[in-house]
């Protein structure tokens, strides 16, 4: 890289954002931070009738939870802001005045009204929709009447009518587009504000960007920016147009499939180090098998030569995975920093972790094994935090066996239970593994009756360690709850 690396995520606030618009702040992040350049965040909000309340603070909030820190933007500063557009209005009116002054651009004059019926008799004639450049040529006499009639003009890019609009994309090559299929964009709007496309150019080239690394929804408008580059004599930066995101099945993403907005990965308890890895592998890959890799081994690999042309697909499934991958990859500590929060919002786990934090966490190296989200710990420890257990009580009768044979193993259970000194899980093996024998039932039969009257379910993490966690009162008093539930139990 000759020029030093400088790239921005330039995100509209029309919307919060999604696994899309992330995917390519990081895609960004991860190559200023491998070419040791700078990453920007410019706000793009010269939409005003699309403002989203709240978006920015969304948008802010999911890079810093994803822990991809910005160089220049907002809160940060630099010395090539504001970085709100909203704020550099007068640049674009300087230089749509001077596109107006070289021919480049002109006033446009026509109504929304006679615009929507433009489009309305292009829809119906099958014709592609555009401005049918009315305005273009006006004489001065007709522009000074438009003038007089107190009109607030927008202002216009005069496209050529002929000749192709060629560029070289850093993932798909060579692109060409036909200059007769671009019609006379605008560039200023009647409310005084720019469009995307002026605005964006003239901040690329403000703050000296070097590559434009968005998805592939712009490619389309690249030529646009390259003929206004061309014509205020300004050096384009480099484009890479990022694959699309779509669900499985090749279709649009939905709630379920990456459409929520980032911040919900959050509430719904997945790891920024998981996410940052899976966002990562949504259009970029180390090679066709590694699924696992730290932010460092990221950055250090993040190259735009292996970004696919082809669409990537979101797997929930593989996000879940990858999830748990992270949270059994945590130490004992780091795992109870980062599921206090979601502990603390579960109203029973929230007492106990006050109460004992020793108890909390004797119990989540239990759950940490099975948990695909942090949301997930407190359904999956909620058993240890309840005084009653609701539970179907016939499940207390497990496979061949009667309502007396589950009634005499937890009796005798009970009885030798209470009769252990020690009520750790190794103690508790030695008393339990003989007692299936000596009942004459299989150990899944006994462990089964066991488990569904300590925990309430069928499937729990091991059951002597589940035992020796809930300690000895806590056992005998469900097992006590267990036996009243079978004597109620018609036979
Ligand atoms: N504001 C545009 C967006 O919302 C930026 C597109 C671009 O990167 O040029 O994605």
């Amino acid at each position: 890289m000759n020029k030093s690396v400088r790239v921005r995520y330039a995100p509209s606030p029309t919307g919060y954002p999604h696994v899309g618009n992330i995917r390519t702040a990081l895609f960004n992040w991860l190559f200023a931070r491998h070419y040791g350049g700078s990453f920007i965040v410019r706000i793009e909000d010269t939409d005003v009738t699309r403002k989203v309340e709240g978006a920015i603070k969304a948008i802010l909030d999911g890079l810093r939870w994803l822990g991809l820190d910005w160089d220049e933007g907002p809160e940060v500063g630099g010395k090539y802001g504001p970085y709100f557009q909203s704020q550099r209005l007068e640049k674009y009116h300087e230089v749509a005045q001077r596109l107006i002054a070289q021919d480049n651009a002109y006033y446009c004059y026509c109504s929304t009204q006679r615009l929507e019926e433009m489009r309305a008799e292009q829809v119906q004639r099958k014709q592609p929709p555009g401005y049918d450049r009315r305005c273009r040529n006006l004489s001065q006499e007709e522009r000074a009447k438009k003038e007089a009639e107190d009109i607030t003009p927008v202002v216009r890019f005069k496209t050529p009518l002929e000749g192709q609009t060629r560029f070289n994309d850093l993932i798909r090559d060579d692109v060409a587009f036909e200059n007769s299929n671009i019609d006379d964009f605008v560039l200023l709007k009647s409310d005084g504000y720019p469009t995307y496309h002026l605005a964006n150019i003239i901040d690329d080239h403000l703050m000296e960007i070097s590559h434009v690394l968005r998805a592939e929804e712009w490619l389309s408008s690249t030529p646009r920016h390259l003929l206004m580059y061309r014509a205020l004599g300004f050096e384009p930066p480099k484009f890479a147009h990022l694959p699309m995101i779509l669900a499985p099945g090749r279709a649009k993403l939905s709630k379920r499939h990456g459409a929520m907005s980032i911040t919900e990965y959050y509430e719904q308890g997945y790891l920024p180090e998981a996410m940052v890895n899976f966002l990562a592998l949504l259009g970029w890959s180390l090679d066709d098998k590694t699924e696992i890799l730290t932010r460092q081994e990221l950055i250090g690999n993040f190259s735009l030569e292996r970004i696919s042309r082809t669409a990537a697909l979101f797997n929930q499934d593989k996000l879940d995975w990858m999830n748990g991958v992270y949270i059994r990859s945590l130490t004992a500590d780091e795992f109870f920093t980062a599921v206090e929060p979601y502990l603390m919002k579960d109203e029973l786990a929230g007492k106990a972790l006050i109460s004992s934090e020793k108890y909390v966490k004797d119990i989540l190296p239990l759950i940490q094994e099975r948990a695909r989200t942090l949301v997930e710990v407190a359904e999956l420890a909620q058993f240890f935090f309840v005084e009653e257990l609701a539970y179907d009580s016939t499940l207390l009768i497990g496979k061949n066996m009667s309502r007396e044979s589950a009634t005499r193993a937890l009796e005798v259970s009970q009885q030798r239970l209470g009769q252990l000194e020690a009520f750790d899980a190794e103690s508790l093996e030695v008393v339990l593994r003989p007692l299936a024998v000596e009942l004459g039932l299989k150990t899944g039969q006994l462990f089964g009756t066991l488990r569904v009257a300590v925990t309430g379910r069928t499937a729990a993490p091991p059951l002597f360690q589940t035992m020796a966690v809930l300690g000895k009162e806590r056992c005998l008093r469900r097992i006590e709850a267990a036996l009243d539930r079978l004597r109620g139990l018609s036979s």
